[in-house]
């Protein structure tokens, strides 16, 4: 089994409503087995559609440490509680489930890899998960 970011799938749970299939996912989940989709910031209790956030002040594994925020970019609201509490929810699953890698949806708050990774990759990361961000 797999973890999936949602929208990667065609799920439209992106902030917008509207969601991002991959054309090459096929590539990195086949042989995998079955597909666990996910979206952290829904699982979050945020709804859909809802504002963009960014990350304020670091990358997620900062947020996790409580050193950085999530921000709704047009109001400045703070939604990390939102945003903790679904990568808590992903971290719970893989761990339900046992699973050991996922496909993650590069360029999120939530989801993405490398410069700024997101709240949810963060924690799965640190949970020892095979990450690749597509
Ligand atoms: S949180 Fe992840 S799965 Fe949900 S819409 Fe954003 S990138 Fe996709």
């Amino acid at each position: 089994m797999i973890l999936v970011s949602g929208c990667l799938l065609g799920i439209s749970c992106r902030y917008d409503g509207t969601s991002r299939p991959c054309e090459n996912l096929q590539d990195f989940i086949r042989g995998q087995g079955p597909v666990v989709p996910v979206c952290p910031e829904q699982l979050g209790g945020l709804p859909t559609p809802r504002p963009p956030a960014a990350l304020v002040g670091g990358d997620g594994f900062d947020v996790l440490a409580g050193r950085a925020r999530v921000i709704r970019v047009r109001d400045g609201v703070d939604v990390t509680a939102a945003f903790l509490a679904g990568a808590k929810e992903c971290v719970r699953l893989v761990k339900l489930l046992k699973l050991d890698r996922a496909v993650m949806k590069s360029r999120s708050p939530s989801c993405g890899l490398g410069r700024l990774t997101g709240v949810a990759a963060a924690a799965l990361l640190m949970e020892g998960l095979d990450l690749i961000e597509i």
